[in-house]
């Protein structure tokens, strides 16, 4: 089969591959697409984690089961999958309270075992009992189901910050987990929704109809985000880009007693963040992390796409094909499209 090899930085290489064999417990689907995520991004620049030097990367992905081992039980031959890449072990401090995410043996489907860039993908069958292989709800298009997976996440975080009715949100970073939180946000009922970015994709970001947008550029967030809220400040404000710096403009638009959800992970060789405490001891405000998600996060990202209440349409600008995916993860680093897709 055809697939993209990581094989280091900045190198991709698309190469016929062996597939490996379908155990007893294990299935094979041939992939309909795989979305260029974030972190796939991050990988091609800065390495694959835990030292792995090579593999074939991509967790965005949906597809058909095309193979079935003989004690699977639950997946038959042309079942329509939507995959997450997260697999726990089961049985550590976390998993045993169903932190999943947070598990400490936590691995990835596109780090550990071969990924969604390739015309098809083993799944062994510990990937299949400890991750987040799930059915595709009728009404849901393959191509659609490509983005349940961050959208997961986005779902996860808004629950870990209990966002809901008549909350106002500030979400800082435009890119399609900005826009994600936008979409969801106002599902969850949100009364105004404010979002900070550097605009490089202005016209796709105003598609989803945020109450108001403000240039980062050029305008100091914070104060604008008073003037919008009467002087008050947002309920919560969400950090959804790779940015130190936008972490202290967040501390500094929310109200009192408001939140701050750091989503989005920045460099690893500059993590340090500078927020001023005074804000946080005095406000009573709160700081929490979010990353990853739950099984039920994934099944939500699902129906959510069923109902519309998500928009893939909006996100998937553009599609190539697994032979130009270098020129794919050059588009998706330029911020040209919001969301691309590899199609085999
Ligand atoms: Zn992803
Ligand atoms: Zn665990």
């Amino acid at each position: 089969m055809k697939a993209a090899l990581f094989e280091g930085l900045e190198k991709l290489v698309v190469k016929e591959m062996p597939l490996a064999e379908c155990g007893p417990g294990d299935i094979i689907i041939k992939i309909y697409a795989c979305g260029i995520c974030g972190g796939d991004i991050r990988n091609y620049y800065n390495g694959l984690r835990h030292g792995i030097k090579s593999q074939v990367i991509g967790h965005e992905f949906s597809g058909v089961v095309h193979e079935v081992g003989s004690e699977v039980k639950g997946y038959e031959v042309g079942d329509r999958i939507a995959a997450a890449p997260d697999v726990s072990c089961g049985e550590c401090y976390y998993c045993k309270r169903g932190w999943v995410n947070l598990c400490n043996d936590h691995k990835m489907i596109g780090t550990h075992w071969p990924g969604g860039f390739a015309e098809y993908i083993h799944i062994p069958a510990l990937v299949i009992s400890r991750g987040f292989i799930h059915h595709i709800p009728e009404g849901v298009s393959l191509e659609a189901a490509c983005l349940s997976e961050p959208a997961s996440s986005v779902i996860a975080g808004l629950e870990r910050a209990q966002f809901g009715l008549g909350d106002s949100i500030l979400i800082l970073g435009d890119g399609p987990i900005g826009c994600l939180h936008i979409e969801a946000a106002r599902a969850l009922g949100a009364a105004k929704i404010i979002i900070s970015g550097n605009l490089r994709r202005l016209e796709s970001l105003e598609k989803f109809h945020p109450d108001f947008i403000i240039d980062a550029s050029s305008e100091d967030v914070p104060s604008r985000v008073r003037e919008l809220t009467k002087g008050l400040g947002v309920d919560l404000a969400i950090c959804a880009n790779p940015v130190v710096a936008t972490q202290e403009q967040a501390v500094q638009s929310v109200r009192k007693r408001g939140r701050v959800v750091l989503f989005g992970g920045v460099p690893k060789t500059a993590p340090i963040t500078q927020l001023n405490s005074n804000s946080i001891h005095y406000n009573e405000l709160e700081v929490v992390g979010a990353f990853s998600y739950e099984t039920r996060h994934h099944l939500k990202a699902l129906e959510a796409i069923r109902t519309k209440a998500l928009s893939p349409e909006l996100y998937f600008t553009k599609t190539v094909s697994l032979d130009d995916i270098n020129e794919g993860f050059k588009s998706a680093r330029t911020g040209k499209a919001l969301k691309i897709l590899v199609k085999p």
